[in-house]
């Protein structure tokens, strides 16, 4: 579904994203997993179209959306955005957050919110406002925003990290059952192993902008390609 292929990214002369080729499946969820500053937010970018690749290509079901010299608008890749600093509009109630991105008749739109809404468990706080919601119940919001448009494909930069130990387990549990239902293709970043063990389909194991190593969770855990793959996941943070 989402296809990237060869992407380069420099900044002052550095390689930053160094030749990273990844393919997403629909319903799939693929962490790419690294240490800070190893280019995964760089690679998240390119992919949303508000940062522009050196060189490299990206394609949505096999269609080109974006290379060095054609190029999709960020706001026509159908690409659902979850970054953690994200924030719901604060002065739009919590319903008119998630509506926020929809477009077509008052009714439809409605019955999108509620929906979602609804699988959130949120229904009662539809009127409320953001400075209602605790930190966990806005991220569930901003989840159901990110989702209304139904994207196909769903970005999510370290997401949960404004979370307390408390309330993370539950929003990632309660996030990934949504995206299974949709059927979306994710793409989720993190540097924390604990978190791409717990939601990821596949690991893209990220150093130094390059993809180091790739596979299912229990393989990138229990057979790490170096000695640095060892301290990183061993490494408790
Ligand atoms: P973290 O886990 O800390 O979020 P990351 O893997 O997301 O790290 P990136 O944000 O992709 O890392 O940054 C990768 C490298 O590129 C960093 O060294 C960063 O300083 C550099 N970089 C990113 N954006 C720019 C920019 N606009 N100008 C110059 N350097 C940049
Ligand atoms: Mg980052």
């Amino acid at each position: 579904r989402l296809e990237i292929r060869n992407l380069v990214r420099h900044f002052e002369g550095r390689a930053v994203v160094d030749d990273v080729s990844l393919r997403i499946q629909a319903g799939q969820v693929t962490c790419l997993l690294g240490p800070s500053g190893c280019g995964k937010s760089t690679t998240l970018r390119m992919i949303a179209g508000v940062e522009m690749q050196d060189s490299g290509e990206i394609y949505v079901d096999g269609k080109l959306i974006c290379d060095t010299v054609f190029r999709v608008p960020p706001e026509r890749r159908e690409i659902g955005l979850m970054f953690q600093d994200f924030a719901l509009f604060p002065h739009l109630s919590v319903a008119e957050n998630v509506a926020f991105g929809l477009n077509g008749p008052r009714e439809e739109k409605r019955a999108r919110v509620e929906e979602l809404l609804e699988r959130v468990h949120l229904t009662r706080f539809i009127d409320g406002y953001p400075h209602q919601l605790s930190g966990g119940e806005q991220q569930r919001v901003a989840l159901a925003r990110a989702l209304a448009p139904r994207p196909r494909i769903m970005l999510m930069d370290e997401p949960f990290s404004g979370l307390d130990n408390r309330l993370r387990d539950g929003v990632r549990d309660e996030t990934l059952s949504l995206l299974k239902e949709e059927d979306t293709a994710v793409l989720l970043v993190t540097h924390e192993p604990e978190e791409a063990m717990r939601m990821a389909d596949e690991i893209a194991l990220m150093r130094g902008g390059k993809i180091v190593q790739q596979g299912a969770p229990y393989n990138v855990y229990t057979r790490p390609v170096d000695r640095a793959a060892v301290a990183f996941f061993s490494d408790t943070n």
